[in-house]
C-alpha cells in the first residue's frame, strides 16, 4: 500500500489534533449570536490579550475577517494600500471592491515587505477629485513573499507613514504567530502599531476552522455586525473555538520546529539540479523554489505526487513548499528521497 503522501502545499491541510478534538467533545457552548459561548468568549479574550487589543471577534474565516475589517474602516469610493501580492488583493475573490466599494492600491514590496518610503509615494494627496487613501494593509508573514516577516521598526514606519495621512491601518496577520516566532517578538508588538489585525487559527496553528479579529471596543462592536450580515453569526460556536485555544496554547510554542524543518528543506530543494532557492529569505514556514526552465511548475509537482510529496505552483515559475505541525523528521526524510533525482 503507498504511503499517505507527504503535503506540503499549505498550513491549512494540517488536521485537529487528538487534545483538540478532546476539547472540541468536551466544550461548553452557548449561543454565539447571543454572545452566550463561554468557550468562544474566551477564545476572544485570550486573542485580544495576545494582540493587546482592547476586545477580539471570532470569524469563520481569513477571508472575512479581513474584509469586514476593510468595510469597518472605509467608505465607498476610498483605496486600501496594499503590498502589490497581497492576500487581501490576490485571493479573496475581489472582496474589497464587492463589499466595501473600494480601490486597491498596489505597492511592491522586496519579497512582500513593504518600503515606507515607497508607500508614503503611493498616498495620494487629498483631491476631490481623487480616492482618498483610507487604510493601509499590511501581511507580516507574507505569504506570496515566501513568509518572509516585516520587523517592528518598519511595521512603526509603515503605519507613521498612514496615520499622518489620516489612514486606518490593518494587519493581516494570517501568520503573525510564525512572524513572532521568527522575529523573537511577541505578537502583541507586531500588532500594536495597527488599528486592527486578523490572525488564522486553521493554518499552522493546526485548528481546523477560524480567525480572530482584534481592535478596540468600538472597533469590534462594528464587526460584529458585518460579521452578522455575511452570515458568520454561529451559534454553538465554541465546539470550534475550542480547538482554538488549545492551537494557542499548544501549537503556537512548536512554531519553531516548523521554521527548523522549512530551512533543512530549503537547503535540500536548493541543492536539487532543477531548482533553485534565496536561502536568506526562507524565514518561517514557507519556502518558494524557482524551478529552472525548460523544466515547468506543473512538472516538478507532478513528479513529486509520483514520488509521495505534494507541493503547489505559486507564480509562473515557483513552486511553493510549506512545513506545518503534521509534516515531521521522518515525513522530511521522505522530501530528502523525493528530492534525490531529477525531476
Ligand atoms: C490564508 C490567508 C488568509 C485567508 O484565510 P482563510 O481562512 O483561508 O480565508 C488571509 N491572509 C493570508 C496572508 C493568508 O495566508
Amino acid at each position: 500500500m503507498a504511503a499517505v503522501p507527504v503535503d506540503l502545499r499549505s498550513d491549512t491541510v494540517t488536521c485537529p489534533t487528538p487534545a483538540m478534538r478532546r476539547a472540541m467533545a468536551e466544550a461548553e457552548v452557548g449561543d454565539d449570536v447571543y454572545g452566550e459561548d463561554p468557550t468562544v468568549n474566551a477564545l476572544q479574550d485570550e486573542a485580544a490579550r495576545l494582540t493587546a487589543k482592547e476586545a477580539a471577534l471570532f470569524v469563520p474565516s481569513g477571508t472575512m475577517g479581513n474584509g469586514i475589517c476593510v468595510k469597518v474602516h472605509t467608505q465607498p469610493g476610498e483605496e486600501v494600500v496594499c503590498e502589490a501580492t497581497a492576500h487581501v488583493y490576490w485571493f479573496e475573490n475581489a472582496s474589497m471592491a464587492v463589499l466595501s466599494g473600494v480601490l486597491p492600491r498596489l505597492v511592491p514590496g522586496d519579497h512582500g515587505i513593504l518600503d515606507p518610503q515607497r508607500v508614503a509615494e503611493a498616498i495620494r494627496p487629498p483631491a476631490y477629485y481623487l480616492p482618498r487613501p483610507a487604510l493601509l494593509c499590511v501581511e507580516n508573514t507574507h505569504n506570496m513573499g515566501g513568509g518572509t516577516c516585516t520587523p517592528v521598526a518598519t511595521l512603526k514606519a509603515l503605519c507613521r507613514v498612514a496615520q499622518e495621512r489620516g489612514m486606518a491601518t490593518h494587519l493581516d496577520g494570517a501568520r503573525i504567530f510564525n512572524a513572532a516566532a521568527a522575529l523573537g517578538v511577541p505578537a502583541a508588538a507586531l500588532a500594536a502599531p495597527f488599528d486592527s489585525v486578523q490572525f488564522c487559527l486553521s493554518k499552522g496553528l493546526a485548528a481546523p476552522v477560524g480567525s480572530l479579529i482584534c481592535g478596540t471596543r468600538a472597533f469590534v462592536e462594528k464587526a460584529r455586525v458585518f460579521r452578522k450580515m455575511l452570515g458568520g453569526g454561529m451559534r454553538q460556536a465554541g465546539v470550534l473555538a475550542a480547538a482554538g485555544l488549545v492551537a494557542l496554547r499548544e501549537v503556537v510554542p512548536s512554531l519553531p520546529e516548523d521554521h527548523r524543518r522549512a530551512r533543512v528543506l530549503a537547503e535540500r530543494l536548493a541543492a536539487h539540479p532543477d531548482l533553485s532557492v534565496e536561502l536568506e529569505w526562507v524565514q518561517t514556514n514557507i519556502v518558494m523554489a524557482k524551478v529552472k526552465p525548460p523544466k515547468t511548475p506543473g512538472q516538478v509537482c507532478a513528479t513529486l505526487k509520483e514520488r509521495g510529496v505534494l507541493a503547489s505552483p505559486a507564480g509562473a515559475q515557483v513552486v511553493r513548499f510549506v512545513t506545518h505541525h503534521d509534516v515531521d523528521d521522518a515525513a522530511l526524510e521522505r522530501v530528502g528521497e523525493a528530492l534525490g533525482k531529477p525531476f
